[in-house]
């Protein structure tokens, strides 16, 4: 039996690729999306010529997170081309071929696994410096496929995204399982919403009453602690939100054997920077995250 075409011409495809990054998660709603793209453009902004693929087939938000809603791909005598944010960001992405943006997508394996060869095959990268794959949560057709299809060897490594609970802890690890099984490395373990931090400024200070109502009191509170502590309005306030006592997720990587990469905390300024498709590096406002997310990227 001679070799697979389709895996032929995912070779030739791959051949002007110089590094391969799946990002992956245990659970959906830790961030994996969130950091997919921060990462791409963390690499775009260091002058690296960065494509980033979404194979979440059933939930694609990159397409939001770098700001490219409603965007549509075009064909030409080279392939399909990504949709560019930058001249050296490209990104492909099942959302931006679904006709109503609201339709769910309903398929089974084997449409999964033909879309994904497709899109390794048929989508025109040119040179690149990083392909980034930002993948589904857990491990199902998509992860198969996408490894199949590459030739696990080929991959670079993989980026585990998690929060602090044990809930996401425990799914880690089969993500790791994952990993060792098909043959692919772990480039490390990130958690992210570790905490949640943002400037004094920026609480809200609500009191409690008896009866459960919240009232209000951030005024009050602001110009009391102008007056007695103004220095302390200007620091950074952190608060544990998930319970990390067991460890977390370094605690883990020790365990395991795995590389740990740092600690995203919960930022709001995160959260609007990813729903508004933009860079969390490009300007201050990300001031707690953005750091964080830089000496991660430095380790990696
Ligand atoms: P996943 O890809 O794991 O399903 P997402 O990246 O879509 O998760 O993140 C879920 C939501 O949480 C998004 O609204 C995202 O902007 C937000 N989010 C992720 N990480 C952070 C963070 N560190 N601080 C604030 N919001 C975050």
């Amino acid at each position: 039996k001679g070799p697979d075409p389709d895996v032929v011409a995912i070779a030739e495809r791959m051949a002007t690729v110089k590094h391969k990054i799946l990002v992956l998660s245990g659970k959906g709603g830790v961030g994996k999306s969130t950091f997919s793209a921060q990462l791409a453009f963390a690499l775009a902004a260091m002058d690296f010529q960065v494509g980033l693929l979404d194979i979440d087939i059933c939930g694609p938000s990159i397409p939001k997170m770098l700001g490219l809603e409603g965007q549509e791909i075009h064909q030409s005598n080279l392939g399909w081309s990504p949709v560019y944010v930058e001249s050296n960001l490209g990104v492909m992405s099942i959302g931006f071929m679904l006709p109503e943006p609201d339709d769910a997508v309903i398929w089974r394996g084997p449409r999964k696994n033909a879309l994904i060869k497709q899109f390794l095959k048929d989508v025109y990268w040119g040179e690149l410096d990083f392909l980034v794959v930002d993948a589904p949560p857990g491990t199902s057709d998509e992860h198969i496929s996408i490894v199949q299809c590459l030739d696990a060897g080929s991959i670079d490594g993989a980026i585990i995204v998690t929060t602090p609970q044990q809930v996401s802890l425990i799914d880690v690890r089969k993500e790791v399982s994952f990993c060792k099984k098909v043959g692919v490395q772990v480039l490390g373990i990130v958690e992210n919403m570790s905490g949640l931090c943002q400037p004094v400024m920026d609480f809200k200070f609500l009191r409690m009453t008896e009866a459960g109502e919240q009232i209000d009191v951030t005024e009050w509170a602001r110009e009391h602690l102008k007056e007695r502590a103004p220095e302390f309005l200007s620091t950074i306030a952190c608060t544990e939100v998930f319970d990390s006592s067991r460890g977390g997720a370094e605690k883990m990587c020790r365990e395991m054997g795995v590389p740990f990469l740092g600690k995203v905390p919960l930022d709001p300024q995160l959260c609007k920077a990813a729903e508004e498709g933009r860079s969390c590096f490009v300007d201050q406002k990300c001031g707690v995250s953005a750091p964080a997310l830089k000496k991660v990227i430095d380790k990696m």
